[in-house]
């Protein structure tokens, strides 16, 4: 059974993703949830809010896709909640693995790039959410650093 995540809100200002036929695969550690992504993704965004240092132990690692081009293979494991007002995380029940960022009002979705399967063709293009960086870590490439969103700056980013 495919159950596809809520693809209701359509937004016009995220783009068409060229390559429909590609598709990539990824899931949690222990199997129990799987997915697939059809077209290109996003390049990661490493996100150091005050959240995603909880829930992955360290910056959250995103791509990106659109709502409509995720599709859960197995969702056996797949549980969500609710970390603000705008959006909601997905993980598994079963052993933990972040899986996705999922704002409510945009047709996009975030996806933990540790969750993809290997080779990802992806490259990390900047970091957001740096005013609330841990100091246990520095960061140590010269991508543009954000003190909060990038707010759409980052090439290829959605709002
Ligand atoms: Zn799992
Ligand atoms: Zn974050």
């Amino acid at each position: 059974m495919l159950d596809p995540l809520d693809s209701n809100m359509m937004c016009t200002e995220v783009p068409e993703m060229a390559d429909q036929k590609n598709i990539t695969t990824g899931g949690c550690l222990c199997g129990a949830v799987r997915y697939e992504v059809k077209g290109a993704l996003r390049d990661v965004v490493n996100c150091h809010c005050s959240m995603c240092q909880r829930l992955h132990g360290n910056f959250g690692p995103h791509s990106k896709a659109r709502k409509v081009n995720i599709t859960i293979t197995k969702g056996d494991g797949l549980g969500w909640y609710k970390t603000s007002d705008v959006a909601r995380r997905g993980f598994c029940r079963e052993c933990g693995s972040g899986l996705f960022w999922q704002p409510f009002e945009l047709d996009a979705t975030g996806i933990i790039a540790g969750s993809l399967d290997n080779p990802t063709g992806l490259k990390t293009m900047g970091h957001i959410f740096v005013g609330e960086k841990s100091d246990f870590y520095e960061i140590t490439d010269d991508l543009p650093q954000f003190d909060g969103s990038s707010s759409g700056e980052l090439v290829n980013d959605y709002k």
